[in-house]
């Protein structure tokens, strides 16, 4: 089946007794046993739940991998896939990472003797440079927030696999539907799928998929000791998301080029952030890693009033946090999601305090337009 249709039909496809076209919310803890151990293959709703399942096996078709897993949130998630490690194991991690995993990494997992190392992964001589005779995997976002940082998926797999080390991809701001890491050779991918994968701003979850049978038996064994699992309705309300996310994508995409193309001619725009700008550099090995740009634009303005200017009086755009939504959100890095990094950190990483993220969302693209256009206000 191809992806479009797979979105729609994938994973297990409405309800064999009844014949509903959905797939029933199975709002339950325990199951029956018909004597003792014999069961109908559900004992217990942390270890499994058919309607959580239903959406794992969604997600598994969609990045096309061996089994998929869903969790309470995606730092649920990240955590989940971390404590597969142990003391003492080292992890490379791509150096601007979202800042719950930096925060979790460093403030959690360190406390457990987790040894990291935080590198711009978008070169692969940094890369090879922080492997050390305790590393055991890499971890790369691509794009990243909000600067758009591309690593080559390809080029740290074949890393990975000559020196028999696990390839971790959050795969969060592409979705399968524009990027399959596990294709590229990365042996777990994970998803905030609160973002685009959700895609209505409606609901936290995480999403794992892992490439292989051994890793699939050691993710459940840690999402069913530890239990940060996904329950049955935000399971369900997850599938509903999930079934027009290529129809989604697609505008997302068409949306946020036009925007990034208009922002371009803009005076008062200094710098754009969109890999999909023709005058933004990139290998073709990366453009063929990915099949479309996404719908997060991230752009620097000349000065704080212009800045003040966009915000005020918006009609269309959502002054929040979070991304993925069909709803365009705009947002302040330097003051919002990534104020708790020092102003000297966030100055040489480039996140200045005239820097826009802007989640394109689904609607006329010429509505978000007008809410940018300082000219007419
Ligand atoms: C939001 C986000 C997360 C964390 O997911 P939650 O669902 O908020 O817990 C992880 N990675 C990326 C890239 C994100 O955008």
């Amino acid at each position: 089946m191809k992806f479009n249709s797979l979105v729609i039909h994938g994973g297990i496809d409405g309800d064999k007794t009844t014949g509903a076209v959905t797939v029933p919310i199975y709002q339950t803890s325990t199951y029956a046993q018909e004597a003792v151990g014999k069961h109908s293959g559900y004992e217990y709703s942390r270890t499994g739940n058919p309607t959580r399942e239903a959406v794992e096996k969604l997600i598994a078709d969609l990045e096309n991998g061996y089994r998929g897993f869903a969790f309470g949130s995606g730092m649920a998630a990240i955590s989940s896939i971390l404590m597969m490690f142990q003391a003492g194991d080292h992890i490379i991690f791509s150096d601007d990472v979202y800042g719950g995993t930096f925060r979790v990494v460093d403030k959690v997992f360190k406390n457990f003797g987790l040894e990291y190392s935080f590198v711009d992964t978008s070169e692969k001589a940094n890369i090879i440079h922080h492997i050390e005779d305790n590393t055991k995997a890499i971890y790369v976002e691509t794009p990243t927030n909000p600067l758009m940082k591309l690593t080559d998926i390809q080029e740290v797999a074949r890393i990975t696999k000559e020196r028999d080390l696990l390839l971790i991809v959050d795969n969060t701001f592409m979705s399968p539907y524009l990027q399959r890491p596990l294709d590229l050779g990365a042996d777990i991918v994970l998803h905030s799928a609160t973002k685009y994968l959700g895609g209505h701003s409606d609901l936290v979850a995480g999403l794992v998929v892992v490439k292989d049978e051994e890793l699939a038996t050691k993710m459940h064994f840690v999402q069913n000791a530890v239990g940060a699992i996904l329950g049955p309705f935000d399971s369900w309300l997850l599938m509903k998301g999930i079934k027009t996310l290529a129809i989604r994508m697609e505008r997302h995409c068409e949306n946020a080029k036009k925007v990034a193309q208009w922002l371009s001619e803009q005076t008062w725009v200094k710098k754009i952030y969109y890999p999909g700008l023709s005058t933004q550099k990139i290998t073709d090995s990366l453009r063929e890693q990915m099949k479309d740009f996404g719908g997060m634009i991230s752009f620097e303005v000349n000065d704080e009033a212009t800045l003040n200017k966009i915000l005020s009086n918006l009609k269309t755009i959502t002054l929040a946090e979070s991304l993925g939504g069909i709803e365009s959100l705009i947002s302040v890095p330097a003051k919002m999601t990534h104020a708790s990094i020092p102003a000297e950190i966030r100055a040489r990483l480039g996140v200045t305090d005239t820097l826009i993220r802007l989640s394109v969302g689904i609607e006329d693209v010429e509505d978000i337009i007008k809410d940018l256009d300082v000219s007419v206000k």
